[in-house]
Formats: C-alpha cells, sequence, structure tokens
C-alpha cells in the first residue's frame, strides 16, 4: 500500500514565522497588531481551503500588506462630472483647508484663548470666516451636518409646537432620509400646508395658531416642480412670519451663501437673510466646498438660542471640521466652485489633450460632448456644459477597481470620463490608469483566449 500523502496544509506557514518576517515588521509600523494578526489568519485560511499553495502563503500575505492602510477609505478620481457626489464624499476640500485639518489634528487652541491663557469661544475663527462672508448674518452656529442644524433649529425655536411646512416642500434627502421624519423625530410637530405643487400665502396664513412655533422654508434642493406651481419663498414668509411674531427657519440646503451668477436659480444665505429669516441652514460639504458640517447663520438672537439648547452640546462640530470650514472660507476659491465655473473650452482642450495622449497610446478614445451636473445639494437639472473622454465600456469596471480607482459613466456602450471634477494635476494619474486598466482588459481578453484554446485542445483530446 503506498504511503499516504503529506497534508500539503502541514506546510502553511506558521503565524509566528510569518509575523517575524521583515516585511511584515514593516507593515506593522502602519497598521496595529490584531489587524495584521487578522490579516495573518485571513490568508492562512485561503490556503487551508486550497485556494492558494503554502508555498504561496508568504507573498500574498506581503501583497495584502502592501494594498493596506490603516483606514479603508481610498482616494478615488471622481470622473462622473456631478460635482457635490455624495457616493464619493461630496465637497473635495481645498489644499488651504486640507493643510488647516492636519494642523487641528494634534493639540490646538480650539477653546484656549492663547493671549490671555483664559478658556476661548468654541470654533471663534470659523465663525468670523462665516460672518465675513455673509455680512448680512449677525452671528453664525456651526454643528455636524445641515441635518442637525435644522433639527436643532425647530427644537430651538418651536420646541414641542407646530412648525409650518409646505406640501411641496417635504423632502427626502437620499438614502431614505425624509426632512418630516426628521422634523418630527426630535418632537417637533409638523403642519403640512399647501399642495404639492402649489401654496399659496393664505394657507400658511390660515394654519397659524396657538401651537405655531415656527415657518419652515425647505429648498427642494435634489428636484424641481414644474408647470402649474407655486410656492412661497423667504421673501414671502418673513413679513407673515414677523406679524405673527414667529421666527422663519430658511433650509437652502446647498450652501451658497451669496448669489453665483452660473446658479441664478439657486437660493444663498445673504439674500435670504436680507428677505428676513431669523434662521438660515446651509451644508458645509455641498456647494460651500468644505468639510461636513451644518452652518447656520441668523439673527443674534435665534443663533444664540440654538447655541443655548441642550442638543447644541449633541449636534456640535469637531475641531477638524471648525478648522477646515474656516480654511475654506478664508482661502482660495475651492475645487467645488472652481468646478462649477469652469470655463466649457478650457474643459474641452484639457480634455482634447487626455484623448490625444490616449489614442497616441493605443487607446482608442475620443472627445465628446457631457454635461456635467453639481449634484446632491444644489441645482437640481441645471446642466453644466462640458465634455469628456469616451473609452471603451468595458473600462468601466477596470478603472473602478484599479489602483488609482476612476469612477466614470458609462453610456451605451462607452465609459465617459468628465474631466471637470478631477483637477489638472491629477490627470496623469487619470490617464495612467486608463493605460492599466486596458493592460488589464488585454491580458483579460489574451487569458480568456488562451483558456479558450486550452480547453478547445482538451475537447480535442477529449474525441
Ligand atoms: C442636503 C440637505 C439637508 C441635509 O444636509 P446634510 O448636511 O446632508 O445633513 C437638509 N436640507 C436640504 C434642503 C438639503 O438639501
Amino acid at each position: 500500500m503506498p504511503a499516504p500523502a503529506e497534508d500539503p496544509r502541514r506546510r502553511i506557514p506558521r503565524t509566528d514565522a510569518l509575523l517575524a518576517l521583515d516585511g511584515v515588521r514593516a507593515a506593522t509600523a502602519a497598521l496595529s497588531e490584531h489587524v495584521v494578526r487578522g490579516l495573518v489568519r485571513a490568508v492562512q485560511d485561503r490556503a487551508r481551503r486550497g485556494e492558494i499553495a503554502p508555498e504561496q502563503v508568504e507573498d500574498a500575505l506581503l501583497a495584502t500588506l502592501a494594498s493596506r492602510g490603516a483606514s479603508s477609505l481610498r482616494p478615488v478620481l471622481n470622473a462622473t462630472g456631478v460635482i457635490v457626489h455624495t457616493n464619493l464624499g461630496r465637497a473635495p476640500l481645498s489644499d488651504a483647508a486640507r493643510r488647516a485639518l492636519v494642523d487641528a489634528a494634534g493639540y490646538t487652541d480650539v477653546e484656549l484663548d492663547l493671549a490671555t491663557g483664559t478658556r476661548g469661544r468654541r470654533g471663534a475663527g470659523a465663525r468670523a470666516a462665516l460672518l465675513a462672508a455673509c455680512p448680512a448674518a449677525e452671528d453664525a452656529l456651526i454643528v455636524n451636518n445641515g441635518a442637525a442644524a435644522l433639527m436643532l433649529a425647530c427644537l430651538a425655536l418651536a420646541g414641542e409646537g407646530e412648525v409650518i411646512v409646505s406640501r411641496g416642500e417635504l423632502i427626502e434627502i437620499g438614502a431614505g432620509f425624509r426632512l418630516p421624519d426628521l422634523i418630527t423625530a426630535a418632537g417637533t410637530r409638523l403642519r403640512e400646508v399647501g399642495t404639492t405643487n402649489r401654496t399659496h400665502l393664505a394657507d400658511y396664513e390660515q394654519a397659524i395658531g396657538e401651537e405655531t412655533g415656527a415657518i419652515c422654508s425647505i429648498h427642494t434642493s435634489n428636484y424641481r416642480v414644474i408647470g402649474f406651481t407655486a410656492s412661497q419663498g423667504p421673501a414671502q414668509l418673513a413679513p407673515l412670519a414677523h406679524e405673527h411674531s414667529l421666527p422663519l427657519i430658511a433650509d437652502l440646503g446647498s450652501g451658497l451663501l451669496r448669489p453665483d451668477p452660473a446658479l441664478p436659480d439657486e437660493p444663498d444665505a445673504a439674500t435670504a437673510l436680507e428677505a428676513g429669516a431669523d434662521v438660515v441652514i446651509t451644508s458645509g460639504d455641498k456647494l460651500l466646498g468644505g468639510p461636513q458640517a451644518g452652518i447656520v447663520l441668523g439673527t443674534a438672537e435665534a443663533v444664540a438660542r440654538l447655541a443655548r439648547h441642550p442638543i447644541a452640546r449633541a449636534v456640535r462640530a469637531d475641531k477638524l471640521a471648525l478648522a477646515a470650514v474656516e480654511a475654506t472660507l478664508s482661502g482660495p476659491e475651492p475645487p467645488v466652485l472652481q468646478a462649477l465655473h469652469a470655463d466649457p473650452a478650457m474643459l474641452r482642450a484639457r480634455t482634447e489633450r487626455v484623448a490625444a495622449t490616449l489614442a497616441d497610446a493605443g487607446v482608442p478614445a475620443e472627445t465628446v460632448e457631457h454635461e456635467g451636473r453639481v449634484g446632491g445639494g444644489g441645482g437640481a437639472e441645471v446642466p453644466l456644459p462640458g465634455w469628456a473622454v469616451r473609452v471603451d465600456g468595458a473600462l468601466a469596471p477596470l478603472l473602478r477597481t484599479g489602483d488609482v480607482p476612476v469612477v466614470g459613466t458609462v453610456r451605451d456602450d462607452g465609459c465617459l470620463l468628465d474631466l471637470r471634477c478631477v483637477p489638472e494635476r491629477d490627470e496623469e494619474r487619470l490617464i495612467e490608469a486608463v493605460l492599466e486598466a486596458r493592460a488589464r482588459l488585454g491580458a483579460g481578453a489574451a487569458g480568456a483566449e488562451r483558456r479558450e484554446n486550452e480547453n478547445a485542445q482538451v475537447a480535442q483530446e477529449e474525441h
């Protein structure tokens, strides 16, 4: 009887031996020990299941460690042409904001007045930057995000009373989150008025009563109602609210502080405040172009009521967001506004250059017209004229899963790569990513062909 073959699983390197490898020890400088041990176990398990040979364990482990950072979030090139892309982290920060984040990451004087050595007002710098950028506001408060700002405003100004909102403005902001649910979850009652398409001033007026705590105007930031419509903005609602000594909350969503000629229909904080809104709410990471934050601008009295409410502490902004908001406002134009204001002729020249470089390298690529979008929280349906490089649609999944992930748009059989949101300094990386994807596609196709030939051969032999 032949001797039983040795169980190959016995040749799988032991954990201690793997942990002692130079390459593994170097990687543990950047990763915690339990993470490294977890990765070691995962690779050993692959060998136990027979997915890799015991001799491949070392290399597989080193490859895993090389591609693994302490955070699993990876930088992505946004070639969709959608500026505020919620799935891609909304606003990319300006260099000034990135530096401010890093500086604030350690100990920082967020609540200390270094000149006097006494406690300082948290976020004083960010507040001052907001007031400088929007002089129509008497005071400002920064909280965790726009949703938190709306909840806080309703709680602080209306409490358990009613907030009057038009039925045309009860919106879902994404991922199943609905503003009416947010308002009522905090204990404030919602008083809906009007209809989906038409709400008149008289609808608000008739709803005002003993229970009314505030009137709220919400920007329909991600859709448009067109046709037979009527709605009341802050300019119409403020006189009515004030006549009844009620505060007016205006949730603008998008984050424009001043009117922007590129988006003539987009509401902005200065205009809403000048129209008489007591509190204006915007997001930090939409058109403002900063970090996730809820920006509250308003009268001194209204903002003070929000700041004093116990929930303010539960939704306060962290030091990183405060640093980045201030730097976004005080530094040069952030990437979001650069992308919004991008000159179509410049975009076309860049796109043609990239397409030509790819074509020279043997990748079929052409320049096609492609409209960009503002994206989440602003300019719903407003087309931004632009261009895209059109490459083989089969490249799309490979681009997404490459070393430098690139997300484009698949249309018909093509993958469209829009440069609006790709900074010029990343153009080289984009080109390299396409070349790499193309090489993988070629290898995959060649591999498939080889396998097919092999199968054909096997089939022949069987016959
Ligand atoms: C996006 C949005 C919000 C929520 O803001 P977040 O910062 O995402 O929490 C609230 N209201 C409107 C109108 C919005 O567009």
